[in-house]
Formats: C-alpha cells, sequence, structure tokens
C-alpha cells in the first residue's frame, strides 16, 4: 500500500500521546441510518471522497447473502439452492428477480441454465437416458461408466439428465480441483444446465471437496454482488459492503489495507478506475526504459557538487553554496512560488504533428518521462517523509522524557505529517491522469490546479523537516492552504 499510513505505529508507551494516523482523518463511517441522511449530504458536499461503507465478517456477509436467498424461495417456492442460482446469475438483484418472474410460471423461466424441478414432469425426464429394456428391473446402464446398476444409486439433475452417483461425484471433483463451482454445469456434453448447492453437495463424498466447494461458492457470491467487494490485505477475510458502486477510497478495518471499492486497486483519485489500470500497464511495459530516472544523487546546478536526495521535499539546499533548486527540474526554487510553478507541467511541442515519425516517437517518451518522472518522485517522498516522522517522533520522544512539554505539545505535528502523506499521495495520482488528458481549456485548469497543490505540499513538506523550528501557527496555516488545495483539485475533477 501506500506509505501514508505515517502516524499509526508510535511506539510510546505514554497513553495520551499523540496519535493521529492517516486513518483518522479518513475514519470509515458507519452505516448510514436513514435518519443521518442530511449529515450525510453535508458530508459530501464537504468532502468529495466522503464514502459510506461497512466491514463485514464472513459470517455477516452470509447472513446478509442468505436474507435475499430466503426471501426470493418463500416468495417464489423454490429451494434455496435454486434461489441462490438465480440471485447468482442476477447478480443479486432479488426486486428485479421478483419483477422479472411475477406473472411467468416457474417452467417458463426465461434463463436456459437454470431448471426447476416440477415433480410429474421431472419424472417423465428422469428416464431420458437410461436403456429402456432395463426399466423393468429397476436396473439401469450409467452412460458415462456403463456399469449396470439399481435405480437408487442413480441422481438425476433438474434437466432431467440421470448418471451414477459415482461418476457425478468423480465430475464434481475435477471441476472443483480446477476452481469451478457456481459454474458448474450438467455432465451431459449437450447440456448446459447448472447445477445447484444442495444437489453437489448431495454427491460430494470427501468432507475436504464440500469445504473447498462451499469456499469457492462463497467467494463467486461475493464477487458476483454489486455492493460487496473482498479486502485485498494478505490472508485477510473481511468483505466491505458499500451501496454505491464508486471508486471510492474505502479502508478495512481489520487489516487496515486502503483499497478503491471499485476496482479493488491502491485508491487512485482523482485518476478512474480504467485510466490507473492502463497507467499501471504502461509504466510495467517500459519499466526498463523509466528505471534510469531513478537516481538518488544529482549535481548542484550552481557548483556541481553531487548531492543525495534523503528527505521527501523537492525544494532542495545545496549544503555546499546554500543555492535553492528543484529535484524535479533542477530549476531556481525562485521560481517555483506557487505564483510561477511550472515544474510539473509538461510543454508539449505545438509542432509535432508535423515532424518526422522518429521526432514523434521521441516527443512521445520525452512525454511520458516526464510524468513518470514526478509519479515515482512522489511515491518516493512519501516513503521518505514517512522516515522522517519516524526520525521525529524519535527526537519529541526524547524531549518528552525531558519533560521539555508533553505529547499533546507535540501533536499538531503528527496531524502535519499525515496530512502531507494525504496530500502528496492524491499529487502523486494526478500524474497519470494528467498524462492521458486531452490538449485544451479543462487540462488547463487541471495543470493549474496541481501545480498549486504541488507548490503547497513542498512548502509543507520543507516546514515539516525544520519541524522543530517551525512556528506552530504557520504551520498549521500551511496545512490548511494544502488541504484546500487538494479538495479543490478533488471536488472539480473526482467524478461524482
Ligand atoms: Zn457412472
Ligand atoms: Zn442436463
Ligand atoms: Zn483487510
Ligand atoms: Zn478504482
Ligand atoms: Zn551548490
Ligand atoms: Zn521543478
Amino acid at each position: 500500500m501506500s506509505g501514508a499510513e505515517c502516524g499509526s505505529d508510535m511506539d510510546c508507551s505514554d497513553s495520551d500521546c499523540g496519535d493521529a494516523g492517516f486513518e483518522d482523518y479518513y475514519s470509515s463511517q458507519g452505516w448510514d441510518g436513514e435518519a443521518d441522511h442530511d449529515m450525510e449530504f453535508d458530508q459530501k458536499v464537504r468532502d468529495p471522497e466522503f464514502a459510506v461503507y461497512e466491514c463485514l465478517r464472513v459470517e455477516e456477509v452470509e447472513r446478509l447473502l442468505n436474507e435475499s436467498v430466503e426471501l426470493l424461495s418463500t416468495n417464489m417456492h423454490i429451494t434455496p439452492s435454486l434461489a441462490k442460482l438465480l440471485l447468482h446469475e442476477h447478480e443479486w438483484a432479488l426486486q428485479d428477480i421478483l419483477t422479472k418472474y411475477q406473472d411467468h410460471p416457474l417452467n417458463s423461466i426465461i434463463d436456459p441454465r437454470i431448471k426447476f424441478i416440477e415433480s410429474d414432469e421431472a419424472n417423465i425426464h428422469k428416464n431420458k437416458s437410461i436403456s429402456p429394456t432395463l426399466k423393468h428391473l429397476n436396473e439401469s446402464a450409467c452412460s458415462v461408466c456403463f456399469t449396470t446398476l439399481p435405480g437408487e444409486k442413480f441422481s438425476t439433475l433438474t434437466c432431467g439428465h440421470s448418471f451414477c452417483k459415482d461418476c457425478w461425484c468423480i465430475y464434481f471433483e475435477t471441476q472443483i480441483l480446477q476452481g469451478v463451482s457456481t459454474g458448474i454445469s450438467c455432465m451431459a456434453s449437450d447440456c448446459s444446465v447448472l447445477a445447484p448447492e444442495d444437489f453437489v453437495l448431495s454427491l460430494l463424498s470427501k468432507p475436504t471437496m464440500r469445504e473447498r466447494y462451499q469456499q469457492f461458492v462463497f467467494r463467486d457470491y461475493v464477487k458476483s454482488h454489486p455492493q460487496l467487494r473482498f479486502c485485498p490485505g494478505p490472508n485477510c477475510q473481511i468483505v466491505i459492503r458499500s451501496k454505491e458502486l464508486r471508486a471510492k477510497r474505502v479502508m478495512c478495518n481489520s487489516c487496515k489495507t486502503v483499497f478503491c471499492f471499485r476496482c479493488g486497486m491502491d485508491y487512485h483519485a482523482p485518476t478512474d478506475c480504467n485510466t490507473i489500470k492502463r497507467w499501471l500497464t504502461k509504466c510495467a511495459d517500459d519499466s526498463e526504459t523509466a528505471n534510469y530516472i531513478s537516481a538518488h544523487t544529482k549535481d548542484c546546478p550552481k557548483c556541481h557538487i553531487c548531492i543525495e536526495k534523503n528527505g521527501g521535499c523537492n525544494h532542495m539546499q545545496c549544503y555546499n553554496c546554500k543555492h535553492d533548486f528543484c529535484w524535479m527540474c533542477l530549476g531556481d526554487w525562485k521560481t517555483h512560488g506557487s505564483e510561477y510553478y511550472e515544474c510539473s507541467r509538461y510543454k508539449e511541442n505545438p509542432n509535432i504533428a508535423h515532424e518526422s515519425v522518429h521526432a514523434q516517437a521521441r516527443e512521445a517518451l520525452k512525454k511520458y518521462l516526464h510524468y513518470y518522472e514526478r509519479w515515482e518522485n512522489h511515491s518516493k517522498s512519501l516513503k521518505l517523509e514517512e522516515q522522517t516522522l519516524g526520525e521525529i517522533k524519535s527526537r519529541i520522544n526524547k524531549k518528552v522524557m525531558n519533560a521539555s512539554g508533553t505529547w499533546i505539545d507535540w501533536q499538531h505535528l503528527f496531524e502535519a505529517a499525515s496530512l502531507l502523506a494525504r496530500c502528496r499521495y492524491t499529487l502523486q495520482y494526478t500524474y497519470p491522469y494528467a498524462y492521458y488528458m486531452e490538449a485544451g481549456p479543462r487540462k488547463e485548469l487541471f495543470e493549474y490546479q496541481q501545480a498549486q497543490l504541488e507548490a503547497e505540499i513542498e512548502n509543507l513538506s520543507w516546514k515539516i523537516e525544520r519541524a522543530e523550528t517551525t512556528d506552530r501557527g504557520d504551520l498549521e496555516n500551511q496545512m490548511d492552504i494544502a488541504e484546500k488545495r487538494r479538495i479543490t483539485l478533488l471536488k472539480d475533477f473526482l467524478e461524482t
């Protein structure tokens, strides 16, 4: 995940120490009671990233799914297993199913893969695949293994196809071993009717297979449910539920993994799900091209002494000649004030269409590297700033031990650091968005706001690195400005 969870693992025993972790700013919102609607609306207006969701344990998810299953099975007079099949095939849209089938008798169900047993009809079909000469002996030959067996050794699926129980069992086991569960269909080669859960379970003999099948089935149900999403955290069992399928930031309350509810990847506002996927694929494909820029050292543009970057801030000051410059573009920092900040913008060659193919390819690479370098650099800065916070913590710890102030006196520093992490994270994700944006007034506005945000973030980072000598009011003011810039950009460009 992002290196943004700054303040969450503070190692101090003092109970009133400031543990203003990143998550405090984004604390998961409770499930909405209808009465809270006004409040929710207010929060949405104030905070474009506001999301209503809840973290569910497996038992809670099962209860939730079973409510729909029960409702459907009582309403349609079908077995719970068939109700599950129907719900799964219709992405758990209970109301839609009820409306759709209200006026239809069960056997005219539109979905050809789901069949309902109706006692008389089923009995007629039952003997279809059984050799007629053996019928009177109540013995039949299984058309898979050709063994002749008494009738009770056979099982018939809702489509009427009958095979011996051992053949069904072997067939189901091989399907499960291949990861198939809700999608298991009839064994007859020309039949696509799905096998309901109770039918499969009644024929599986090994307990491990039954368990595995039930796990797979559960996984499929959650995946087909538009309100549910598995937490992508390693070995985490939590399922997040949100009533809106939107690209919102959600955090698992168990393993603290933060991700986008819609696509399940790292949260990526203001970039949308498809664009971030494209960008990450491109970065993976072009990793070799991009590798050469990941340098930790650069030369001071004035005195040419070698400078190593060990903090997150991109406003550098040469330790030798005191020259202030920008790590990204090596430009004079004086021209990086928020008024003139041009460092984030890529200036495209307006005549590129008339240039040679080679020149166009070079230009395309130059453009990509510009965005990639900034994307990568902010990601590194996030990690470096996390280290800085760790150093600040231990320095403050010493101060508190020496009785110069309490943890509360330094609380604002942790708040500043987690706010910085949040702002820089958003800034990092503005680069893929800008890279794919069409030239025009909207892109100009975006890049203007991006530049403003970037300038304020570097100011904030500079002040936090010098935290103990920075005036508290000054720092808090800078926090306020940076967060306002971030919210403005998200409000204007986050698809809501
Ligand atoms: Zn058989
Ligand atoms: Zn069949
Ligand atoms: Zn989790
Ligand atoms: Zn997404
Ligand atoms: Zn220098
Ligand atoms: Zn610059």
